[in-house]
């Protein structure tokens, strides 16, 4: 054991005799050979430091995958958001929400001890979008990490749109999707919406694919709302519908209307190092600048 392991070490068992809180951690991974290897890595290197695993009430979830994997991981954890943050290894290519590589396995869990012996973790906070589908059976409400899209299962989606409770447009089209800042890089980015910055508490409306010509109108362009403003969507028929939130899909068909905001509570992702916004996304969809 190299020396600053056992500083971590000892910093941690003082931490628990003097009652303070360590950090509790569970990992949630995509299943692949990579994957599997590099949880087995992490369980065994956390062993070593004295972290113990919580599958119930971590503090830290671990995501090792892609975006995917941290999708399932923020759903699965998704009534703790209060107690629990997220951090991601990108097993694939570099994900918005997965910036550690597998090779970078010890440093986190360095990371994640010294977290422990010096609590509290240190995170950063994202929003995410709340939804409520009001259906004949009540409402059911939801929480979505990179968006929410509402489309026709079978036929043009013909929908009317309030904001703030007065009527905005009668919007008819492929779908229409409602996207966090942090998600606005996903989806929303191919419906050309803007690429908002996580520390902006809003949701994003982008349009897919709306009909436009001198009998059907809706704006056409994106809208940022901000926290405390609200978009209820009405669908005008009966028809059948597919939401999406996140990777997950279902279809409805009997949706009275949805009402989306920015949720009260936070998403939280460890901050053991550095890794800017525009960083991400330039890596992401830039690369390399050629002088
Ligand atoms: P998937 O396997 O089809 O992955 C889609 C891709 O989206 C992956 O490359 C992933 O890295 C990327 N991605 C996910 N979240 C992102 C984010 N916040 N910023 C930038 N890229 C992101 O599907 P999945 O793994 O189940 O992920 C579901 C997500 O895929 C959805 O939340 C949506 O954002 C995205 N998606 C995009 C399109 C599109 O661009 N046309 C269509 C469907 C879904």
């Amino acid at each position: 054991m190299c020396l600053g392991a056992e500083l971590i070490m000892i910093k941690l068992s003082l931490s628990t005799i003097r009652g303070e809180p360590a950090v509790k951690y569970n990992v949630v991974h995509r299943g692949d050979d990579i994957s599997i290897q590099t949880k087995d890595l992490l369980h065994e290197l956390a062993a070593k430091r004295g972290l113990k695993q919580d599958i119930n009430e971590p503090d830290l979830v671990v995501s090792v995958g892609g975006d995917g994997t941290m999708l399932h991981a923020f759903h699965m954890y998704s009534s703790k958001l209060d107690t629990t943050s997220f951090v991601g290894i990108h097993t694939g290519h570099l994900g918005f929400y997965a910036d550690w590589k597998p090779q970078e396995v010890e440093s986190l869990v360095d990371s994640m001890a010294a977290a422990s012996a010096s609590p509290p973790l240190r995170t950063v906070k994202y929003p995410i979008v709340q939804i409520e589908i009001a259906t004949e059976k009540g409402i059911q409400t939801h929480l979505a990490l990179n968006e929410f899209t509402l489309k026709g299962a079978d036929a043009t989606l013909v929908a009317e749109l309030h904001i703030n409770d007065e009527r905005f447009e009668m919007f008819r089209g492929d779908g229409i999707c409602i996207s966090t800042p942090s998600g606005s890089t996903g989806y929303n980015k191919s419906l050309n919406g803007a690429l908002l910055h996580p520390s902006l508490e809003a949701i994003q409306i982008a349009e897919m694919a709306s009909l436009n010509n001198r009998v059907y109108r809706s704006l056409g362009s994106s809208i940022v709302l901000p926290k405390h403003h609200h978009c209820d969507i009405y669908p005008k028929k009966k028809m059948n519908m597919l939401l999406t939130i996140d990777h997950m899909n279902v279809q409805m068909n009997h949706i009275i209307s949805i009402r989306s905001m920015v949720a009260e509570t936070k998403v939280s992702f460890a901050r053991f190092r550095p890794f800017p916004f525009w960083n991400r996304v330039r890596e992401a969809f830039i690369g390399e600048i050629v002088e």
